[in-house]
């Protein structure tokens, strides 16, 4: 009984976040120079040491309650969809829930990256409560090694529990390339995340730099494989041409919009364009105006070409998609200059929005019911 009723919860709620989604995708088509997405620190102290990462410190301490709120309320006042809460590890800040209530008290989507070594029933409860909308937890490895303790071995309780208790998104990232050991551990990683109901991502592990280090062939088979488990053609993860690309060694063109549709809240609250680009443009957030906003989205930052960052590239995407969408599908799909290749769903979608007589007329129609 308890069971049916949480997941009859989870189904209410996750319709309401699509919808919320849906808003935010239209948003980021509207105005293309609000943030899509926000990463801010909580705190940089983590309770893990991998060894690939320099992105933590074990002194910190927490950045205090009412300096996030604010950073939040600034956030919102730039008009930013989403609010990651990354870190180090957020889950060591003592208000991590107030934090995440006043996200959504904003009207952004809230959602939180994290090792897990701290997850309990009673905290994914709190984080229910809260209004948490999505859960990423990294997992590295099956067993333990030198590099990374993010283990399967060692977190699957903790994705029993949240597949038992939450009632936000969960998605479990793993990991090839640098410091990997063993290939086909992303593999059974992205298996389990499934068979638990959760949707898997795989990163490329880039170096202290952010930047790539190429991936032998039984590392390039087994990201492919690891995409293909997600079905949905509107999944983002699905289209990573970026990262078929980048597994070669080979350059990626693409124009990164960072400090500009993604931003990178230090726990100084200063703005940099993504963690392994510090100092670039750091400037604080009070201080962030639509000037930057503007100037941002047209810089060429000069380390793009051999940049991994998925979750930049995505955000990359949505531009790329409201700039030229009928080719940035066809390429997605791979077959340059033909529609053919899009599934049927798409092709409805482009037809009612961007190339039937109608377009107009569905656009506003959708507009009026996402509330923008
Ligand atoms: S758990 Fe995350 S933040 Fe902590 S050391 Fe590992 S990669 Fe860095
Ligand atoms: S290309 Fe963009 S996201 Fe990638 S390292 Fe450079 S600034 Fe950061």
């Amino acid at each position: 009984m308890l069971i049916r009723a949480t997941a009859l919860r989870r189904r209410v709620r996750g319709m309401r976040r699509r919808l919320r989604e849906a808003r935010a995708l239209a948003r980021a088509f509207q105005w293309p120079h609000r943030p899509i997405l926000a990463h801010i620190i909580p705190t940089r102290r983590c309770n893990l040491s991998c060894t690939y990462c320099n992105e933590f410190d074990q002194l910190s301490h927490p950045v205090a309650l009412e300096e996030v709120r604010r950073r939040i309320d600034r956030l919102a006042e730039l008009g930013t969809s989403i609010i990651t809460l990354s870190g180090g590890e957020p889950l060591l800040h003592p208000d991590l829930e107030a934090i995440v209530r006043h996200i959504r008290a904003r009207e952004a989507i809230a959602t939180l990256i994290t090792n897990g070594y701290l997850l309990t029933p009673a905290l994914i409860d709190r984080l229910n409560d809260a209004d948490l909308d999505s859960l990423q937890i990294s997992i590295d490895n099956v067993t333990p090694d030198e590099v990374s303790k993010k283990s399967l071995k060692v977190l699957d309780r903790k994705l029993r529990w949240l597949s038992k208790h939450a009632l936000f998104d969960v998605t479990v990232n793993a990991v090839v390339g640098a410091g990997s050991s063993n290939a086909e551990d992303a593999l059974t990683i992205a298996r389990r995340a499934h068979d638990l109901g959760f949707r898997s991502t795989v990163g490329i592990i880039h170096d202290g730099k952010g930047q790539l280090r190429p991936l032998g062939e039984r590392e390039r088979e087994v990201l492919r494989e690891t995409v293909r488990l997600e079905r949905s053609v509107f999944s983002f993860e699905r289209y990573n041409r970026f990262q078929e690309t980048l597994a070669t060694g080979a350059r990626y063109d693409w124009q990164c919009r960072a400090g500009s549709r993604y931003l990178y809240v230090c726990e100084d609250g200063l703005v940099h364009y993504c963690s392994q680009q510090r100092g670039n443009p750091g400037v604080p957030l009070a201080d962030y105006t639509q000037e930057y906003l503007k100037r941002e989205y047209a810089t060429v930052k000069a380390c793009a070409p051999y940049c991994t960052i998925g979750c930049v590239h995505r955000v990359a995407m949505i531009d790329d998609l409201r700039e030229r969408p009928v080719e940035t599908l066809q390429e997605w799909f791979g077959s340059p200059g033909s529609s053919a290749g899009l599934p049927r769903p798409v092709r409805v979608l482009v037809r009612l929005l961007v190339t039937g007589p109608e377009r107009r007329f569905v656009r506003g129609a959708a507009r009026r019911m996402l509330g923008i």
